[in-house]
């Protein structure tokens, strides 16, 4: 069912919601496979994607938890108990951005409490203290803002909102302080480079940790093979140039644009 059109009335949705309860999460799926990005691609791992995102990339890979976001609610213990399903120890809490639901805190302080790994995909937007392995941050660049030409819905309605949200250097500083990080940038082309800079140095300022050019990882954009084929070469030379990490998009390598993987 559709959970809400903009997280920011995810709590209405909530208490509107016959089928939820206080305290449930919004889940558009849950499913093992490798994970394909990043210090940790090629471990097998539990995804849960929760639905809903203060952002709206225009190149989002999960649009139907960003732009149409939809779902079924289910409560903490119901959830660890899918991911008991199956045999990983690895766990990637993702989204949307699953930062904007409180009730994420609760389910990685169950999931670490059972001794899981885990990973929290989030856009860096929103922080919350919680037991969090690895925090894979990815700011979001001006080249994401969802202007009318890019726009998937094709009226730019969410551009100044997008705009104006995608950044906040202090909340990228607490990540770095609090968990060990990755701050992961989607490239669009080298134009990208002296926002992904500047902002780097943003962070090393504001943050009272380290944040090695090694832990700043360079992903080409694209949904499938074919528009890799065309930004992992570029990418790949930027990392080289700049000294940052090239990760690779793993599952779109194996498995293309497939659902679930
Ligand atoms: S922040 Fe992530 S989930 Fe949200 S719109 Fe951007 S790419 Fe999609």
């Amino acid at each position: 069912m559709p959970v809400a059109s903009d997280t920011d009335g995810l709590d209405a949705a909530v208490a509107r919601s016959g089928d939820a309860a206080e305290g449930d999460l919004p889940i558009n799926e849950l499913f093992c496979s490798l994970q394909g990005e990043g210090r940790l691609a090629g471990v097998p791992s539990v995804f849960v994607r929760t639905s809903g995102c203060n952002l709206r990339c225009w190149f989002c890979d999960s649009y139907h938890t960003s732009w149409e976001p939809t779902g079924d609610w289910y409560g903490v213990e119901d959830i660890v108990a899918a991911v008991e399903g199956y045999d990983a120890d690895h766990v990637v809490l993702t989204g949307g951005e699953p930062l904007v639901h409180e009730r994420s805190v609760a389910l990685l302080d169950e999931l670490g409490e059972r001794g899981y790994h885990t990973t929290v995909e989030t856009n860096g937007t929103i922080y919350r203290d919680a037991h969090v392995d690895l925090a894979s941050v990815s700011p979001k660049l001006a080249s994401s803002t969802p202007t009318a030409e890019r726009d998937p819905k094709g009226d730019g309605e969410w551009a100044d909102r997008h705009e104006a949200r995608r950044l906040d250097v202090d909340v990228l500083a607490e990540f770095v302080e609090s968990y060990e990080t990755q701050l992961k940038f989607v490239v669009t082309g080298p134009d990208d480079m002296a926002e992904i800079e500047a902002l780097v140095e943003d962070v090393r300022g504001a943050a009272d940790a380290p944040l090695p050019d090694a832990q700043v990882l360079l992903m080409p954009e694209g949904q499938t093979r074919e528009q890799l084929d065309e930004s992992r070469r570029v990418v790949a030379d930027l990392a080289l140039e700049y000294g940052y990490r090239y990760t690779p998009r793993l599952h779109v390598d194996l498995w293309n644009d497939a659902p679930g993987t």
